[in-house]
């Protein structure tokens, strides 16, 4: 990291420094070599037109001294030609052995009487010169300055300027290393933030001072890491809050992932099976009632709340078991231990049950010795009337003890079904043979509508006891005007029957409650037509041992329907 930062930077200083090196040795040194060559020029011009003046002039020295002079005072090389361009003089060279000079372009221009200049390599030493050459009276003079003193000059001013470049280099390293280290430093402080946060520490803090980029990124995560913490202690303390509530409870809890193994479990799942939960382990390793188990793979696989009743977690004792499916896969569990809930509703049962029983036989006698007072009784008696009483609320209490005993034994499940595959019309049949005789001697219509053809699973003599339970207060409620459909239509799943009458109906507030044990609308009523309050409630407990369901429609003065249902054979 911090290499790379110190590359960048330092490729980012030599960039600079080397573009500007380029562009200042490029620009400054042509500007200033040109005004040096024009400072030289300028001063050249001068010189020779002097020493043309001079040449003119000065009669007491030769030409030769003349140009050695001149040359010497101006630092350059000083030669004189006559018109034809022959050399006369030359400071550095003897003029006799000089070729002739005409056709140089600085004298073409002197010989014609002008100032006239031209720079160029000389033939002798190979290097370049300026030439200048001024007229003189029978002649030209011309001075001639070597430039390599300018090239020399500009080669130190490049060189001067990549020491200083290098100079330069050295510096933007060490700034560079200096801002690298710094920076890195800080990115580094960053990372071992970040390496704590994802280690679970999340009370870190880079706590950076800074206000450039680096700090504004970590006072952003200092702000993020502090809303994490509080929002971690607040997930933690919801968390313990919910697992002290869950292990309070008396019914045991178990969480199963999408994998079926177990992800949490409370402590009254702990109590109930011996070896403990055991953590991230297959569910079937806690529990291996089958019920259970299909139970949560319904909600698992099913995403819907699934019940069962598990038996055999503990021998002798059964659990009501729910599974809900929860939000991110997998299942929770809730198992509540029914074992004492069932033994005191089989106490109550077997109570009901008992005494019924134990009412029976002095109830067959009381009606037995009071059929036979009734028979030697003379007609206009009042104890006749008595035993006629006597009788009727006999007759009354043994069909209650009947129907408590009926109701006993289909609630405890101990009264044996023999489901079999039935076609609804027969049933139907069944039931309507039973009471057509008596509806026609009470002046009732009565009908039969069928549409359902698929054979359902019912016990026939129980579902023949569902009608009649049925029919029998169609009879007894049904009120003046006298109908009773009987019908069945097929539903998804199931066939569904009914019995509807065309009496007064049934308020909607009570249709909730009438298949509740001794719930009347009208006890009066009720108890005046020789009903129990049970008939409904056993009808009910007969279909929900069948899969079935039961309810109540009506609407006042239009009748009422009872509904139910059998499922068909091939679903059930
Ligand atoms: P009961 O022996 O009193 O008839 P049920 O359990 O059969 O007991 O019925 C409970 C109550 O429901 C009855 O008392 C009656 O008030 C009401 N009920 C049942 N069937 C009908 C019906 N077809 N029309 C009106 N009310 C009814």
């Amino acid at each position: 990291m911090r290499s790379r930062i110190f590359f960048k930077l330092l490729a980012a200083f030599v960039l600079v420094i080397a573009g500007t090196t380029v562009t200042i040795d490029f620009l400054v040194r042509r500007a200033w070599e040109g005004s040096l060559r024009q400072e030289i020029e300028r001063n050249l011009n001068q010189k020779t037109v002097l020493f043309a003046h001079r040449v003119d002039t000065d009669r007491t020295h030769s030409l030769q001294d003349i140009a050695a002079q001149e040359g010497q005072a101006a630092g350059a090389r000083a030669t004189i030609i006559d018109p034809t361009g022959k050399v006369l003089a030359d400071s550095e060279a003897d003029a006799s052995l000089m070729e002739n000079h005409a056709r140089r372009k600085e004298f073409i221009a002197a010989l014609q009487g002008t100032l006239g200049s031209d720079e160029r390599r000389s033939h002798t030493l190979g290097i370049p010169f300026l030439y200048v050459a001024a007229p003189v009276s029978g002649g030209a003079v011309r001075l001639a300055y070597p430039l390599s003193d300018v090239e020399a000059a500009t080669r130190r001013v490049s060189r001067t300027l990549l020491v200083s470049s290098a100079l330069a280099f050295l510096i933007a390293m060490l700034i560079a290393g200096i801002a690298a280290q710094y920076s890195a430093r800080r990115l580094r402080r960053i990372v071992a933030f970040a390496d704590r946060i994802a280690a679970g520490d999340l009370s870190a803090r880079i706590a950076e001072t800074s206000a450039d980029e680096i700090g504004q990124v970590a006072a952003a995560l200092d702000k993020t890491a502090r809303m994490l913490e509080e929002s971690f202690a607040a997930l933690q303390t919801s968390q313990r809050q919910l697992e002290t509530l869950l292990n309070s409870m008396q019914d045991a809890v178990i969480a199963v992932g999408r994998d079926g193994r177990v992800q949490w479990a409370n402590r009254g799942m702990d109590r109930l099976v011996p070896q403990r939960t055991r953590l991230h382990a297959p569910i079937i390793e806690t529990v291996r009632d089958p019920d259970f188990l299909t139970a949560v793979r319904g909600a698992n696989d099913g995403m819907r709340v699934t019940s069962a009743r598990a038996a055999s977690i503990i021998p002798g004792r059964t659990f009501d078991v729910t599974a809900a499916p929860m939000p991110g896969g997998g299942a929770v569990a809730v198992l509540r231990d029914l074992t004492e809930t069932e033994r005191v509703e089989k106490t109550r049962r077997d109570f009901i049950a008992n005494v019924s029983h134990e009412l029976r036989t002095p109830l067959t006698s009381i009606q037995g010795y009071t059929e036979t007072l009734l028979d030697s009784a003379p007609e206009s008696n009042h104890a006749r009337e008595f035993l006629e009483i006597i009788r009727k609320n006999a007759t009354r209490m043994s069909r209650l003890t009947e129907d408590l005993l009926t109701l006993a034994r289909v609630e405890s499940g101990e009264q044996p079904f023999d489901i079999q595959p039935v076609a609804p019309g027969e049933l139907l049949e069944e039931a309507a043979q039973s009471f057509r005789e008596i509806a026609r001697n009470q002046g009732i219509e009565f009908l039969v509508e069928n549409s359902a053809q698929t054979p359902v699973s019912a016990d026939r003599e129980a579902i023949h006891q569902v009608f009649s339970n049925l029919i029998d207060n169609a009879l007894k409620y049904g009120g003046t005007r006298r109908r009773i459909v009987l019908g069945a239509r097929p539903l998804e799943r199931d066939v569904e029957f009914f019995v509807r009458d065309s009496g007064p109906g049934i308020p909607f507030e009570h249709l909730s409650r009438l298949f509740e044990r001794f719930y009347r609308v009208d006890k009066a009523r009720s108890r005046e037509s020789g009903g129990t309050g049970l008939g409904l409630a056993i009808a009910k407990h007969i279909v929900l041992a069948h899969g079935g369901t039961i309810r109540a429609e009506s609407e006042l003065n239009h009748g009422s329907t009872f509904l139910f249902t059998l499922p068909i054979v091939h679903a059930a």
